[in-house]
């Protein structure tokens, strides 16, 4: 009898799946001089959904990569950079959040107010503006980037299960056709939605609280037209109407088109059940075209277009764990809940887990007060998903009243554009949590407002609900989201900013040098 070799590694941390989460922590890890594996079950490059950044998850990934020495991470953070630095790993140009309001059956139809649509700028220009990530590109280049520098990678490798023995965890997998073993003393799941140790430990998953059930069915495509050469606008709009995150809102669900500069759009439909069923979402291409065919302007944007890949159907997008951590282990925000790409709110939540975990094995031993430390990630990781999903659920519960979805979406906008500021005058403890979910004021009124839209409110409960919307926002407006005098077009200016200072506890000069470090003009009397 010959007996197959196991193939052993011994490491500090393993870290379960290889995407942009994965191998982050890897990289930031390794810094601390911890031996870490990195396992997954694929092979790089490969197809993955979630692909649009945002200012705070961009500030993030420079927040990761200088706190931990990652000259090559950073360059990534600002699409200017990333093209002059990496243009070998293929993104798009994102300079902020393109919404409009659809009516099926009809083709799109504005007023002078531009009541159907909301446009919100991220950056002031291209320079230092965000990106949508390739992710085939992307995701391969931060793995060889770990592997590069030391991790053990082990691609194509089915993990069976794991083991607890004392202070030691074993998981026990096979690649290649033979056995591997992996003892370690901590493990990071970063195998995305419904991942390895949701499974392998059999946590249970957490009921949907307010987002109602929704499906996905995506896709890349190639030739798909730029809505600005179809729709041109009549006055200049705060960015290219195309370089960015162009979402189609109607009654029902929402559809997203993220371009890449590889000639690659990655679009795809977030649907609620009914109109998931109504168009027998699981069809996927015909499903598309049914799609299509209720929605004449955006159909006219997919006229020439070809998908480059199968549709996936995805049947239930949301998921929760109602578990995030125990003593020797811990979910990344990513495995531990994906609420909607709606505000793109995937990257910056995992992101935020990163720093938080990586700091706690950095700070903290086996014990009393890492058990401690991995409750409070579990507890503020739930917080900030809930959090999410709450404002998430208004939305969708207003897909049919643009007004009041756009003054919803203004909450994600004030909180986003507030928290990025205070972090870069060095401030983080005036924005505690993702969306401000633990600031005192904030986070109960982002909740409060949510619930009331929700629940649908008319007539005098719509006003009070619209008073109460611009209350939670004023203290925290730092882009001018409250002047109405903007018809739903918000660029992003300098004198915004400084007109805010007090607001975020900075004086006028702070801001100035600020803005001045992140590459912005400033106003002539500024200068
Ligand atoms: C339809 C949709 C659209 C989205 N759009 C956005 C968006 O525009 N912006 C945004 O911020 N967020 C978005 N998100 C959320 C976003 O997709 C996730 O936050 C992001 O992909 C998480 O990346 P990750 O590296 O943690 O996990 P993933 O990208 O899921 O990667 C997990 C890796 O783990 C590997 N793996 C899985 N199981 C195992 C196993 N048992 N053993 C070993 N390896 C394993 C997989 O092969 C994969 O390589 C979207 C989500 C969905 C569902």
């Amino acid at each position: 009898m010959t007996l197959t070799p196991i193939a052993r590694v011994d490491a500090d941390v393993a870290i379960v799946g290889s995407g942009f989460s994965g191998s982050l922590a890897a990289l930031a890890l390794l810094k601390g001089g911890r031996r870490v594996a990195l396992i997954e079950r694929g092979r790089h490059p490969r197809f993955a959904i979630g692909e649009s950044s945002t200012p705070l998850a961009n500030l993030l990934i420079e927040e990761l990569a200088d706190r931990y020495d990652l000259p090559r991470i950073r360059p990534f953070s600002k699409w200017g950079t990333w093209q002059r630095t990496r243009p070998d790993v293929a993104c798009g140009l994102k300079r902020g959040f393109t919404f409009f309001f659809h009516r099926h059956g009809a083709p799109f139809e504005d007023d002078a107010e531009r009541g159907r649509q909301l446009m919100v700028a991220a950056s002031p220009h291209d320079e230092i503006a965000d990106t949508h990530w390739y992710r085939p590109d992307f995701d391969r280049a931060l793995a060889q980037d770990a592997e590069a520098a030391g991790a053990v990678y082990l691609d194509a490798t089915r993990l069976e299960n794991v083991r607890q023995e004392g202070e030691c965890t074993t998981l026990d997998g096979e690649r290649n056709g033979s056995a591997v073993r992996i003892t370690t003393r901590f493990v990071i799941d970063a195998s995305g939605s419904r991942g390895f140790l949701h499974r392998a430990l059999g946590l249970p998953e957490a009921e949907r609280r307010w987002l109602p059930s929704t499906q996905g069915l995506y896709t890349h495509f190639e030739g798909v037209a730029r809505w600005d050469e179809l729709q041109p606008a009549t006055d200049t709009p705060p960015y290219p109407i195309d370089d960015a995150a162009v979402h189609h809102v109607f009654p029902g669900g929402w559809i997203r088109v993220l371009r890449f500069d590889n000639g690659i759009t990655s679009a795809g439909a977030a649907l609620t059940d009914p109109a998931a069923a109504s168009l027998a979402a699981a069809d996927g291409a015909p499903a598309w075209d049914r799609l299509m065919a209720t929605l004449p302007s955006v159909a006219d944007q997919f006229r020439s277009a070809r998908a480059t890949l199968p549709f996936i159907h995805s049947p239930r997008v949301s998921f929760r764990s109602a578990r995030v951590a125990g003593p020797t282990w811990a979910l990344l925000p990513s495995a531990a809940g994906v609420i909607d790409p709606l505000l793109s709110t995937g990257f910056p939540l995992t992101l935020l887990g990163i720093l938080r975990l990586v700091e706690l094995l950095d700070t903290t031993s086996p014990g009393r007060e890492r058990d401690a430390a991995l409750a409070a990630y579990e507890r503020q990781t739930l917080a900030e998903l809930d959090a999410t999903e709450q404002l998430v659920a208004a939305l969708y519960a207003t897909m049919a009243d643009p007004p009041l979805f756009k003054r919803l979406a203004l909450l994600y906008f004030a909180a986003a554009s507030f928290s990025e500021a205070a972090r870069r005058l060095g401030r983080p403890d005036r924005a505690p949590g993702f969306l401000l979910c633990g600031h005192p004021a904030f986070g109960p009124e982002l909740a409060a407002c949510a619930s009331m839209a929700r629940a649908g409110a008319d007539g005098s409960a719509r006003l009070a609900l619209e008073a109460r919307l611009d209350l939670a926002i004023e203290p925290f407006d730092t882009a001018g989201l409250l002047d109405r005098g903007r018809r739903g077009w918000y660029p992003v200016l300098a004198s915004d900013i400084l007109a805010s200072a007090a607001k975020l506890g900075a004086t006028p000069a702070d801001v100035v040098g600020l803005l001045q470090r992140t590459g912005f003009s400033l106003p002539e009397d500024q200068t």
